[in-house]
């Protein structure tokens, strides 16, 4: 792009990792970043988790410009502030999260993961407003940025104030990615959405980070009769040791009817993390009356879902969508960390670190069923 090649650059010559078309594969480049803006960050990158966001971007079902750095369960140290930032300084430990615009009406009440405006501060490749890029490609060649406010696959990134958290320093940093996205989701859904709580029934239909950080926020809560279902048998068994109670291989059994086998009437709550309408479906039928089911997974574009309309009215049953664990994440995440230090939220278990030399193996590991949770190493603490 004309005019770059007078720009001042914060940092130049880093390793990133590219995508240019659509399917990838990742390609690991130079690229160099602007200095941060009045409001933004500049974070050393030490490690970012890999979502399933991540892929459906570089696959374009989400469509997003390309070429592109994704990335966006980013953890790193604050290498430089802008002039109005006040919430962080060099030197700072952060977890980067979903970006919010802070204006419009969901975020003043409190919900920034409903923001009016979340495709324009999260999908966009750009900034919103005025559509200038933080990132350029080798050779002064466009680059698309800004996923999640962030494109952390790559050793440096730009953040806003608003979407970088604050956390404590002596958590260990290259695996707290995660909690910005995916980890957070899962969890937030089953605390901060559904509040579960103690004593009560719980049931995860998915058992993949999301499903597992469900299964165990519903574990630290309190409820004492958790499921998992899923059809891979090494997650259930994973599931039984984070603290569900029951698993459903749902390849073999009918789940509802495990369910009420155990329960009688069903579970107070249940999660969809996989996006399939004939799961949805069950995960609702296995509620008991009065109880609530969240649907979290992505569906296919124009997936309906097909329930039975007595058994929602005459049953008293709510379902609702969530998005990133309705969380405000400055609060949330330092939460979640807390519980992790305290032996009580052990979401290392679903992690596996690959370098950013590996990150289309971490991408292919985590397709096949492999890995539940990639975190590429960038940097160093
Ligand atoms: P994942 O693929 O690891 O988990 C999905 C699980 O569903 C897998 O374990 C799979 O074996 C299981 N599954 C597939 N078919 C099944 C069936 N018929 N019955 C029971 N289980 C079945 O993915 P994840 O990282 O846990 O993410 C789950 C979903 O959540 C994805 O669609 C992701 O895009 C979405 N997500 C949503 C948000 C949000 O804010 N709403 C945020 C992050 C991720
Ligand atoms: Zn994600």
């Amino acid at each position: 792009m004309k005019g770059r090649a007078v720009q001042p650059f914060a940092k130049k010559d880093f390793r990133a990792a590219i995508v240019r078309q659509k399917g990838g594969p990742f390609v690991i480049e130079t690229a160099s970043i602007t200095p941060p803006r009045h409001d933004e960050v500049l974070v050393r990158v030490v490690a970012t988790g890999m979502c399933h966001t991540d892929m459906v971007a570089r696959d374009q079902v989400y469509p997003v410009p390309q070429p592109i750095v994704l990335g966006h369960e980013g953890a790193g140290v604050v290498e430089a502030v802008g002039e109005n930032v006040t919430k962080v300084q060099k030197g700072d430990h952060v977890v980067l999260t979903f970006h919010s615009c802070g204006a419009c009406r969901p975020c003043q009440e409190g919900h920034p993961a409903y923001c009016e405006n979340f495709n324009a501060y999260n999908f966009a490749g750009a900034r919103p407003g005025d559509g200038s890029h933080a990132l350029c490609g080798h050779d002064q060649t466009q680059l698309n940025d800004r996923f999640f406010g962030q494109s952390s696959f790559g050793a440096y990134a730009i953040a806003n104030e608003r979407n970088v958290v604050k956390v404590r320093k002596d958590a260990p940093l290259e695996l707290l990615g995660p909690l910005g996205c995916g980890i957070q989701t899962g969890a937030g859904t089953v605390l901060n959405a559904l509040k579960v709580g103690p004593g009560s029934s719980f049931a995860a239909f998915g058992a993949g980070a999301v499903g597992l950080s469900g299964v165990m926020a519903a574990a630290a809560a309190g409820a004492t009769t958790i499921f998992a279902v899923d059809v891979v048998p090494s997650r259930l068994e994973l599931a039984l040791e984070l603290g569900a109670t029951h698993v459903v291989n749902s390849a073999k059994d009918d789940p509802v009817d495990a369910i009420r086998a155990v329960t009688g009437k069903g579970v107070d709550f249940a999660l969809d993390s996989t996006g399939i309408p004939a799961v949805i479906r069950n995960a609702v039928l296995a509620l008991r009356p009065n109880g609530s089911a969240a649907i979290v997974g992505a569906s296919k574009p124009g997936a309906v879902l097909d329930l039975d309309a007595n058994d929602l009215m005459q049953n008293v049953k709510s379902i609702r969508g969530v998005v990133e664990g309705d969380s405000v994440p400055d609060v949330f995440i330092p939460r979640l960390i807390d519980l992790h230090l305290a032996g009580r939220f052990p979401f290392d278990r679903l992690v596996k670190f690959y370098d950013l030399d590996q990150i289309n193996e971490a991408a292919a590991d985590s397709e096949k069923g492999g890995t539940l949770k990639p975190i590429i190493r960038i940097g160093t603490t």
